[in-house]
C-alpha cells in the first residue's frame, strides 16, 4: 500500500488556484466600481438600478476579501504544519469539511457545539 501523493500539495494548489481566481474577481469588482463612480445616470430609475448593481458590487468584494483573507490564513497554517487541526479542539478536522470548506478552522463537532470542550 502506498500513501496518496502528498495531500498537503493538493490542498495548496487548491487553496492558490482559489485565491488567483478570487484576486481575478476582486480586480473585476474594482474595474466595476471605477466604471461605476462618476457615471449615474440622470434618470431616476436608471440611477436607482445603478445604485443597487454598485451594493451586489460592494457585496461581492467584501465577501471576496473576506474569503482571501480566510485563504492565506490557510496557507500560513500549512506551513506552519497546523493546517486541518481545529482550532478549538486541537482534534483534525474531518476530510469532508475540509473538502467542502478547505480554509475551515474548526471541526464539525466544535461548529456544531461551539460551547462544548
Ligand atoms: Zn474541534
Amino acid at each position: 500500500m502506498t500513501l496518496p501523493t502528498s495531500p498537503q500539495k493538493d490542498i495548496r494548489e487548491r487553496l492558490l488556484r482559489r485565491r488567483d481566481e478570487l484576486r481575478g474577481r476582486l480586480d473585476q469588482v474594482n474595474a466595476d466600481q471605477r466604471r461605476a463612480a462618476g457615471a449615474l445616470s440622470a434618470d431616476a430609475p436608471d440611477r436607482a438600478i445603478q445604485l443597487e448593481n454598485d451594493e451586489v458590487i460592494d457585496s461581492i468584494g467584501q465577501t471576496t476579501r473576506a474569503e482571501l483573507v480566510k485563504i492565506d490564513a490557510a496557507l500560513g497554517r500549512l506551513d506552519a504544519g497546523r493546517y486541518g487541526i481545529c482550532e478549538d479542539c486541537e482534534r483534525v478536522i474531518e476530510a469532508q469539511r475540509l473538502a467542502a470548506v478547505p480554509y475551515a478552522t474548526q471541526c464539525l463537532q466544535c461548529i456544531s457545539e461551539p460551547n462544548a470542550s
